[in-house]
């Protein structure tokens, strides 16, 4: 069994205890607009030279998410997807980790983490690489 990440150049797997997952996305040098996956063009200034490559992580906070009760056959339902916001700005969309599959089981506002992981298995029984967020072991400070 081999792991196979999702894409090339979306994200950082750590190879040593301490070594931090981290989301590689872009911001712009001019307004400041951060996004995942990266772009190269600012949607916001609408400028093509301004976007520069960042590291997205390990934190985020919860803005909505939804438990999925239907899924296709090789991704077994319940469970939970949504988007975060990471600190740095970037919303991303993605799958919910480490909670229970209920409307009740996370908080709106509430901290995140970064999980690089196993997302599923594909028709060769390699295992997909992707990225997930569980809520946050941390103390808010
Ligand atoms: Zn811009």
């Amino acid at each position: 069994m081999t792991d196979l990440p999702l894409r090339e150049g979306l994200f950082h797997i750590p190879e040593s205890p301490g070594d931090k997952p981290y989301l590689i996305g872009s911001r712009c040098r001019v307004c400041g607009y951060a996004c995942f996956p990266g772009k190269s063009v600012c949607v916001r200034c609408r400028r093509d030279d301004t976007m520069a490559e960042i590291k997205l992580g390990p934190y985020a906070t919860l803005e909505t998410f939804t438990v999925m009760r239907v899924g296709p056959h090789d991704f077994p339902p319940p469970y939970v997807i949504g988007y975060v916001r990471m600190k740095e700005g970037a919303p991303v969309f993605t799958l919910i980790t480490d909670c229970e599959p209920k409307d009740d089981a996370l908080k709106l506002g509430q901290e995140m983490e970064l999980v690089i992981g196993k997302i599923r298995e594909d028709s060769r029984g390699n295992n997909v690489i992707g990225w997930k967020f569980k809520p946050a072991e941390r103390q808010v400070t």
